[in-house]
C-alpha cells in the first residue's frame, strides 16, 4: 500500500493551558481525548488481541476519542456502533482500487484554496483540518490539509464569494468548523458579512456530538451575532451517540433559532439495520434534528470493511420508510465525481 500520513494537523485545537475557564473545556477536552490505542483498549476492557492492528492503522490515520464520547461505548463489547467509529484496525490496511485517495474528487472542485464550489448556489469552505474526532470511514482521511491555509487564502475565498453574486449559501466545513475558537470564527464572519448576496450560513459539524461541551455561551453569543439564517447539519450516525450531555448542546442550539439537521453515513455494523436507522431518526427528532442526508459510504482507500451495497442500502431504506413518518426518513444519497449536486439513490 502507498504510506501516508495523517491528514490531520493541530493547529487549531491546541488548549491554551489547563484552565478552568469555561471557554476552553473543550479545548481541554480535545487535549485530553483518547489518542493511544492502547489506552482506548484498556478505558473499553477490549482484548489485546486488537492491539496490533490498532497499531498499525493508526500510523496512517490516528486515533482520536474525546473521554465524553468513549463514556457513550459499552465496555468489553468490541462490536459497540460507537467504538467501530473511531478504533484503527486492521482491515484499514487492506487495499483495493476501486477504493480510492479522493474519492469526491474535492481536489478537482477547488476554485481557490480552501473553497469548493461544485453546486449552483452554495460554496463550501474548509475551514479547518482538525475534527474533534477521528472516524476511521472519513473520505477525507487523505486530504492534504498540511497545505496551510493562512488568513490570506481565507480573503481569496472571501473574494471569490463577492464576486460571485449567484451564491447565497456558504458552507463552513473541515475538518470541523467548530475546532475553531470563537475569535477566528468571528473574523471569518465579519468578512462574509459585508457581502449582500450571502443570506444562509451552514455549518456542517459533529462537534455537538462527540463534543458537546463546544456549544458554550461564547458559541452561542456568536451566532446570536449573525445577520444570517443559520443551519446546523449534524453528523451522528447512531442513536447511542446522543446522551444527556449532547441533548443539552442540542437544546440550546434549537433555542437559539439554528436550524438543525443531520446527516450520517450508512456504515456496515454501526448503522446497517433498519431498527438503529428507525432509533436514530426518532432520537434525533425528540432533540429537535430532522434527517437529512443519509450518505452512501465514500470510496475512500481504508474504509472497505464499512461499505454497504447498494441494493441493501435501498432495502434498508424501504424497511425505514415503512416504519417512519416522511419528515423522519432521511434522503440517501451517494456523492458522484462532477455531479451538480448529491445523486438520491432512493
Ligand atoms: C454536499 C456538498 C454541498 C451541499 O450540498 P446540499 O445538497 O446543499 O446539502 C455543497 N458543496 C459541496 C462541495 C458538497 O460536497
Ligand atoms: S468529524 Fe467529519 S471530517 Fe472529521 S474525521 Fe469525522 S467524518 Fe471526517
Amino acid at each position: 500500500m502507498i504510506p501516508r500520513t495523517s491528514p490531520i494537523c493541530q493547529s487549531d485545537d491546541k488548549p491554551l493551558a489547563q484552565s478552568s475557564r469555561p471557554e476552553t473545556h473543550w479545548q481541554t477536552a480535545i487535549a485530553n481525548a483518547i489518542r493511544e490505542p492502547v489506552a482506548l483498549l484498556k478505558y473499553l476492557n477490549l482484548p489485546e488481541s486488537l492491539l496490533d492492528g490498532a497499531i498499525a492503522a493508526n500510523h496512517s490515520f490516528a486515533l482520536r476519542a474525546p473521554l465524553g464520547y468513549c463514556q457513550r461505548i459499552e465496555k468489553g463489547n468490541p462490536d459497540d456502533p460507537l467504538l467501530r467509529q473511531i478504533l484503527p484496525v486492521n482491515e484499514e490496511l487492506q487495499t483495493s482500487e476501486d477504493f480510492v485517495f479522493d474519492p469526491v474528487a474535492d481536489l478537482a472542485a477547488m476554485q481557490v484554496p480552501g473553497l469548493l464550489h461544485k453546486y449552483s448556489g452554495r460554496v463550501l469552505l474548509i475551514t479547518t483540518p482538525a475534527c474533534g474526532v477521528h472516524c476511521r470511514y472519513c473520505f477525507r482521511r487523505h486530504y492534504p490539509y498540511q497545505e496551510k491555509r493562512s488568513e490570506q487564502n481565507w480573503q481569496e475565498a472571501i473574494d471569490y464569494i463577492r464576486d460571485n453574486s449567484e451564491i447565497h449559501e456558504v458552507i463552513l466545513s473541515g475538518g470541523d468548523p467548530l475546532s475553531l475558537t470563537e475569535a477566528r470564527l468571528k473574523n471569518l464572519s465579519d468578512k462574509l458579512m459585508d457581502i449582500p448576496h450571502v443570506v444562509t450560513l451552514r455549518i456542517h459539524t459533529r462537534q455537538p456530538i462527540v463534543l458537546p461541551e463546544r456549544i458554550n455561551n461564547e458559541f452561542l453569543s456568536w451566532l446570536d451575532s449573525l445577520p444570517w439564517k443559520v443551519v446546523m447539519v449534524l453528523h451522528c450516525n447512531h442513536a447511542n451517540e446522543i446522551d444527556s450531555s449532547v441533548a443539552m448542546a442540542l437544546n440550546k442550539l434549537q433555542h437559539h433559532q439554528v436550524t438543525l439537521l443531520n446527516q450520517s453515513v450508512l456504515l456496515a455494523g454501526v448503522n446497517d439495520n433498519a431498527e438503529a436507522l428507525i432509533n436514530l431518526s426518532h432520537k434525533l427528532f425528540k432533540h429537535h434534528v430532522l434527517p437529512y442526508y443519509l450518505h452512501m459510504l465514500d470510496k475512500v482507500q481504508g474504509a472497505r470493511h464499512f461499505y454497504v451495497d447498494r441494493n441493501k442500502a435501498i432495502h434498508l431504506l424501504n424497511e425505514v420508510r415503512q416504519n417512519l413518518p416522511g419528515y423522519l426518513v432521511p434522503k440517501l444519497v451517494q456523492e458522484n465525481a462532477g455531479e451538480k449536486s448529491k445523486t438520491a439513490i432512493t
